[in-house]
């Protein structure tokens, strides 16, 4: 199955191979203020399924997760926990058709804006949650107040204890 997205001005396109998963509302601060809109929805694929096909997205550090930006244009593609964690966010809204992909659960409402109203039939979350082992994830057990279960991972960057490169670009 290929599924096709990209940025505002078409200059650059992704395929994903597989379907995305864990599709989730986020309302956390890092996703509102980098896509510019009050939250954002991320579906997760394995990232061997996913291949960009036309520019270069550029991949941006901060809070110690890396955010991709069409170099072209700006829109927010996507997002990784690490550059060799095995599965890679997509923003759904950056889809061709992001019909197929309604949210399963909603996260961070703690970061939510008054006036955004959700689904409560949907699971909530106060916060997001860890994805995948690592040194990050260990050290975020260790701060105050975290431990609520869950698919996602975007804490805002004040919220981390650790000493991340911030707004860092990569390449
Ligand atoms: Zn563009
Ligand atoms: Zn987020």
């Amino acid at each position: 199955m290929d599924i096709t997205g990209g940025c505002v001005c078409g200059g650059t396109r992704y395929v994903v191979n597989s379907r995305p998963f864990a599709l989730v509302d986020c309302h956390c601060i890092d996703c509102r203020r980098s896509a510019g809109a009050p939250y954002v929805q991320w579906g997760s694929v394995r990232r061997e399924d996913l291949v960009v096909t036309k520019g270069k997205p550029r991949k941006i550090a901060h809070a110690d997760r890396i955010r991709s930006f069409a170099a072209c244009c700006g829109t927010h593609l996507f997002f990784e926990d690490s550059k060799d964690s095995s599965a890679i966010d997509v923003t759904i809204a950056s889809l061709d058709d992001p019909t197929p992909f309604a949210p399963q659960k909603t996260i961070w409402l703690e970061d939510k804006l008054p006036w955004v109203k959700i689904d409560e039939s949907l699971p909530s979350l106060r916060r997001g949650g860890p994805a995948s082992p690592s040194r990050r994830r260990v050290k975020l057990r260790r701060a105050k107040g975290y431990g609520a279960a869950g698919t996602n991972k975007h804490e805002f960057s004040e919220r981390l204890t650790t000493d991340c490169a911030d707004g860092t670009d990569l390449e």
